[in-house]
């Protein structure tokens, strides 16, 4: 036998140990992390108010050993260890749930109503499975304390409120999550979703997602009888015709090929079909991956409402307002693929794959943009057997914010720790060389 041969018997019965071994540890913490995920996904809470999902993630974190804040930025969790001189690495969590009625099913389907922010009762669900990445922080996190002698430096841990309306990350930032606690030299998080059967994890190295701007536009006519359309400058007809010329954006102006998408989510006039109303309301979702695209499409938002309501007749201008922004997670390529050898080592070579970029987004840009470098991947959700009936019927599985989102827990969240315990030994036991070595490169975008 070679010695390329024996060494490769040796670094494949390594890579089966560290998997049994790892697949040994995550079962040791399992029981508890599948209890937390079935208690956070009957009792889910919308953004901004998480308040008992951090009370409940703060006592687990602190009983497992951690230093714990609570009330970051509203209701942010930290929850630091620290272990010798290291590099400080940063997992973190969201918190919030989606108001949408769960249709699943599941014996621990949600069942919770709560006041939304104006007031009005609403159905809640996690619909886009933080529960999933809680518990999975849950499970890393009881791993890396029990398992000190593993790994070295700063660990912290964050629960972030509100993601899901783009605040959470930049609210936590303003109350110091990087000036009264250490500075993170990595961040670290994951997104399960049904694009991967349940358990792989798929790394997209460059962009992971896109920017996403929310404006709402607001055109003024003048009201009158709805007999008198003489005396009228009709709104509605204004809004139509610019929700229309909006579609040219993407069609015309925009370079085919580049990610560029314009919606109108909704459209808001009148109370009653024979008064015309003096003003309507659009609201509009706008994704790109590329900056340049995107500055092109929000000046071509503004000039098409502003000549639409000019051409109108309208007594003023509409009002635009970009109520929410944020940037696209930016993955370090050469940390990405850095990490796929740990990956592959804990979860299994088959259980590693690379994917696209999504057209969603996520604030956790908020975290890459203070200069720190971000590892943000998807952990599937997905049962093997649909996603493959599924790629042969073309008919899509259930997304994230469907009611009938529901990713297969095991073994979904055994992949979710298994792969967040690899990544985070791994970049602990790095030197500070390495770590800069890694994470040099600038976002080209
Ligand atoms: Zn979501
Ligand atoms: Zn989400």
């Amino acid at each position: 036998m070679t010695f390329a041969k024996v060494s490769l018997i040796v670094l494949l019965a390594a890579a089966v140990f560290a998997q049994s071994s790892g697949t040994r540890e995550v079962e040791s913490i399992y029981p508890d992390a599948h209890a937390f995920y079935i208690d956070l996904h009957e009792h889910p809470e919308l953004s901004g108010h998480e308040t008992q999902t951090a009370l409940k993630l703060a006592e687990h974190l602190r009983q497992a050993g951690y230093e714990v804040t609570e009330h970051v930025g509203g209701t942010g969790v930290v929850a630091i260890m620290k272990n010798g001189t290291g590099p400080v690495i940063m997992l973190r969590t969201e918190l919030d749930a989606l108001p949408v009625e769960e249709k699943t099913g599941l014996t621990y389907a949600s069942k919770v109503h709560m006041n939304d922010d104006a007031g009005h009762d609403v159905p809640v669900m996690h619909a886009c499975g933080h529960d999933i990445h809680m518990a999975s922080l849950l499970g890393a996190a009881e791993i890396m304390a029990r398992s000190k002698n593993t790994w070295h430096g700063t660990l912290v841990l964050i629960g972030q409120p509100a993601e899901e309306t783009i605040s959470g990350a930049e609210h936590m930032l303003k109350d110091g999550l990087f000036t009264r606690f250490p500075k993170p030299d990595v961040a670290v998080a994951l997104h399960v979703g049904n694009d991967q059967a349940a358990g792989v994890v798929a790394i997209v190295p460059g962009t992971y997602d896109t920017n996403a701007d929310s404006l709402r536009i607001t055109i003024y006519g003048k009201g009158a009888h709805g007999s008198m359309p003489h005396k009228s400058v009709d709104p509605i007809v204004i809004a139509a015709r610019t929700i229309l010329a909006l579609q040219t954006i993407v069609s015309r102006e925009v370079k085919p090929g580049e990610m560029a998408v314009v919606t109108v989510g909704y459209i808001r006039a009148g109370t009653k079909n024979n008064i015309i109303p003096d003003q309507a309301e659009m609201a509009l979702t706008v994704r790109t991956f590329k900056q340049d695209v995107r500055k092109q499409i929000l000046a071509a938002i503004e000039r098409i409402a502003k000549a639409e309501s000019a051409a109108g007749g309208a007594p003023r201008e509409p009002l635009i307002e970009h109520y929410e922004r944020t940037d696209s997670v930016y993955n370090n390529p050469t940390l990405a693929e850095h990490l796929r050898a740990p990956l592959e080592a804990a979860l299994g070579k088959n259980n590693v794959v690379s994917a696209e970029p999504i057209t969603a987004s996520e604030d956790f840009s908020y975290f890459v943009a203070q200069g720190v470098p971000g590892f943000y991947f998807s952990l599937g959700g997905a049962d093997a057997q649909k996603l493959s009936e599924s790629k042969t019927s073309g008919v899509p599985l259930p997304s994230n914010h469907s009611p009938l989102f529901a990713p297969v827990v095991d073994p979904a969240l055994h992949g979710g720790i298994a792969a967040e315990v690899a990544i985070l030994r791994n970049l602990l036991n790095s030197s500070p060389d390495e770590l800069h070595k890694l994470t040099s490169e600038q976002p080209s975008h």
